[in-house]
């Protein structure tokens, strides 16, 4: 067996199949367990608010999502309603779009534009 560095906690461990040891192994189905818990309760839960209530991180999250564990609506960022994917309502994208617009690279990319945005959004809410 090989011996490779935790992917989470960096401690040395004999790599059988995952990228991480043992015990954050076991750390991450507790956290995979709060979150299931929590979505069979509320179905239509939020990213934001899936992590307020259990506490596991977005990346966490996120790689349950990836490894096809978990699935989450995705919410408009701005208005909290579900929306097919990406960060942003369409609704809400224009209005942000529309706000920013003087400040807002011209040659932006979608992507570069969706990140603007949010980054837009928090310093607003902030
Ligand atoms: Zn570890
Ligand atoms: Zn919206």
């Amino acid at each position: 067996m090989p011996l490779a560095n935790c992917k989470e906690c960096g401690k040395l461990f004999f790599k059988v199949a995952s990228d991480i040891c043992p015990e954050c192994q076991k750390k991450e189905e507790e956290d995979f367990n709060k979150v299931k818990d929590y979505l069979r309760e509320y179905p239509n839960a939020s990213l934001s608010e899936i992590m307020e209530a259990t506490g596991v991180n977005e990346k966490k999250i996120s790689k349950f999502i990836k490894a096809g564990r978990l699935s989450i609506k995705p919410t408009c960022e701005s208005c909290g309603r579900p929306i097919d994917s990406g960060k942003l309502c369409p609704e809400c994208r224009m209005k942000l779009l529309r706000e920013v617009k003087s400040v807002l690279n011209p040659g932006s990319t979608k992507e570069q534009e969706d990140t603007f945005l949010l980054e837009y959004l928090r310093k607003k809410r902030a």
